[in-house]
């Protein structure tokens, strides 16, 4: 086709290319989450339900992406891990942080329903998006660590405020006044002694998030490749040694049936999986 003469504005486009060989790292964040949970009674502090639509459109964009190696999420954020080597849209920041945000948000709006049965979407809910590169996996590996800290701190933080509020009857303002200078220690504390709760044994997926990764399972001559999610604990080195294939190409096949639980994840794919 013959060029117009319109076409010299192609040029404004600058490159945003990202560097070879380097980890990739995409982080969604929905924008002003507190007051769309407010909007959509979210039970506090934490709603199973939010979580449990965040993993399921965070899949998604796995089972697209066969470039995403894995995904972290909590509260109304989640990251995406891409293959060190990977060349998809040539690497371009844009294309890669648009297309990840767009398939994740509208995946969010679409499976909404299956999560929320009772719950209509009032409005349209928006996720802001950045895209990070890593040099090393040193580095990538202590992102990780960083964003389950974070869960850490804030959901001992929230649990005890909100235990605070529903079970001690305080106000918003006390609660937080009485929780100003606390350590994680005293938390523990408050809710042991007076509510006689211990904080270890909340559910997992609360305390720590939710890390989507693929598992290469075998049964009998059939070889498949899973996306799981799985609540383990990414601060100990341990988990890194255990789990070193994580960030390799190719995957170790692990000749294993699928013997974890029967999430909704596993759910959507138990068409190729045999337990
Ligand atoms: P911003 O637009 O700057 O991100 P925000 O209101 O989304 O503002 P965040 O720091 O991202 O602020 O916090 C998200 C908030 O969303 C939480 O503090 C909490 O109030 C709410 N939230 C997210 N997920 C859940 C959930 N599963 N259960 C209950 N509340 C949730
Ligand atoms: P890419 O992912 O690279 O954008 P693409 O298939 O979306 O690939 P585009 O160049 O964006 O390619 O072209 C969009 C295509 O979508 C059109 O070529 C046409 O086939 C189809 N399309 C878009 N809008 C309409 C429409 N309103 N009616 C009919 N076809 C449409
Ligand atoms: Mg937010
Ligand atoms: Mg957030």
């Amino acid at each position: 086709m013959a060029k117009s003469t319109f076409e010299y504005v192609k040029k404004f486009e600058l490159d945003d290319t990202i560097l070879p060989n380097t980890w990739m790292v995409v982080r969604l964040d929905g924008k002003c989450f507190h007051k769309f949970s407010d909007d959509h009674n979210f039970a506090k502090p934490n709603d199973i339900r939010a979580l449990r639509l965040m993993n399921f459109a965070a899949f998604s964009v796995l089972r697209e992406f066969n470039d995403v190696l894995m995904a972290f999420g909590q509260s109304d954020e989640y990251s995406f891990i891409f293959r060190k080597h990977t060349t998809l849209y040539k690497r371009r920041a844009a294309k890669l942080l648009t297309t990840i945000n767009s398939k994740f948000s509208s995946s969010y709006v679409y499976y909404w329903p299956k999560f929320f049965e009772r719950e209509p979407l009032k409005y349209p809910p928006a996720f802001d998006g950045r895209i990070v590169t890593y040099p090393s996996e040193e580095n990538l590996i202590d992102y990780m660590k960083w964003r389950q800290a974070d869960v850490h701190i804030n959901n001992l933080y929230n649990t005890t405020f909100w235990t605070l509020v529903l079970k001690g009857n305080l106000t918003p303002q006390q609660a937080e006044k009485r929780l100003c200078g606390t350590v994680s220690a005293d938390k523990n504390e408050i809710l042991f002694q007076e509510f006689n709760m211990n904080y270890n044994n909340e559910p997992e997926i609360f305390k720590r998030g939710t890390l989507l990764i693929r598992k290469s399972i075998s049964n009998d001559q059939e070889h498949q490749s899973v996306i799981i999610d799985v609540h383990d604990d990414m601060l100990r080195d341990k988990f890194w040694v255990e789990h070193s294939s994580l960030l390799l190409e190719k995957k170790i096949k692990t000749n294993l049936v699928y013997e974890g639980p029967i999430t909704d994840i596993i759910q959507e794919q138990k068409k190729h999986i045999k337990k």
